[in-house]
């Protein structure tokens, strides 16, 4: 399965990616995460660094692609996770879809695209264009993040839109959305009366999630040394629980802009 992680800058996409992906390990599968975001920090809790990014490494070798092993980028992470960072195009040039096709070229080339249970690329969703789209022609399940707030519900709705045209001519589905970093969720239920699609978790702000991104590791690596944290890894098991057991998911749509601003502004 591909799963593709989307959501507004700074929503918890890779905070919400890293412990899924050692949920679905835990579980028994074998997971690679892509980091997809320019900002190439999508791995760090599952390695505890900055792993060099995958254009980084084309660049050093002179696009040699046959001069590339998959050790150079395909990192060890926390709980079995194996890490790529696909890195971004140079600021204010280029296109991330291509960096996102370079990186999907290259791990097919080592024979590891199709080496994994669960492949999941995290992604940033404030960006609309074709580029940002790009992992979901790899992509076969989508999982949004977002808070109970305007501008993540008005990212995940130009998303949605985006795998509704996507769903077209690929066997695309959305799992649902993940409320992330939020006790309330009355907009987030506003939001999927008028656009169904299930709503798979909601976790609140949680001070240790935040401390995780400091210390470089996941909740559970911490709940190794704090066993109280167990009840955070709670949620992750859970969304990767129903990952595992609803792959199916649906074709949603979206609401117009104008109708989404008065729902949420409760004009
Ligand atoms: P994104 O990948 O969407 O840009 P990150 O995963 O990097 O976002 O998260 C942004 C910040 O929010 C990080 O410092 C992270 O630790 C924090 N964070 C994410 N989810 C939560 C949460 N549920 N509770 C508290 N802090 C969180
Ligand atoms: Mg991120």
């Amino acid at each position: 399965m591909k799963i593709a992680v989307y959501g507004k800058g700074g929503i918890g996409k890779s905070t919400t990616s890293c412990n899924i992906s050692i949920a679905l390990a835990r579980r028994g599968e074998k997971v690679l995460q892509i980091g997809c975001d320019p900002k190439h920090d999508s791995t760090f809790t599952l390695t505890g660094f900055l792993i060099p990014t995958i254009i980084d490494t084309l660049q050093s070798k002179d696009y040699h692609y046959e001069d590339i092993w998959s050790e150079d980028v395909i990192h060890k992470g926390y709980g079995g996770v194996d890490c790529v960072e696909a890195g971004g195009p140079p600021a204010g040039a280029g296109c991330g879809g291509y960096v996102v096709g370079e990186t999907v070229k290259l791990l097919k080339e080592l024979n590891a695209f199709y080496e994994y249970d669960i492949i999941l690329f995290d992604v940033l969703g404030d960006v609309v264009c074709g580029g940002f789209a790009a992992p979901l022609n790899y992509a076969d399940y989508c999982l949004i993040i977002t808070d109970n707030g305007f501008d993540a519900l008005f990212a995940a709705n130009r998303i949605t839109a985006s795998i509704r045209e996507k769903a077209r001519t690929h066997p695309l589905r959305l799992g649902g959305l993940v409320g992330n970093r939020t006790s309330q969720r009355d907009l987030i239920n506003k939001y999927v009366e008028a656009c169904p699609m299930p709503v798979i978790e909601v976790l609140p702000l949680i001070e240790d999630i935040r401390v995780s991104r400091i210390k470089g590791k996941t909740l559970f690596e911490m709940v190794g040394s704090e066993p109280s944290l167990n009840y955070v890894c709670e949620y992750y098991l859970d969304i990767a629980d129903q990952i595992l057991s609803q792959p199916e998911g649906i074709v949603p749509k979206e609401i117009p802009d104008r109708e989404l601003f008065n729902l949420l502004s409760d004009l």
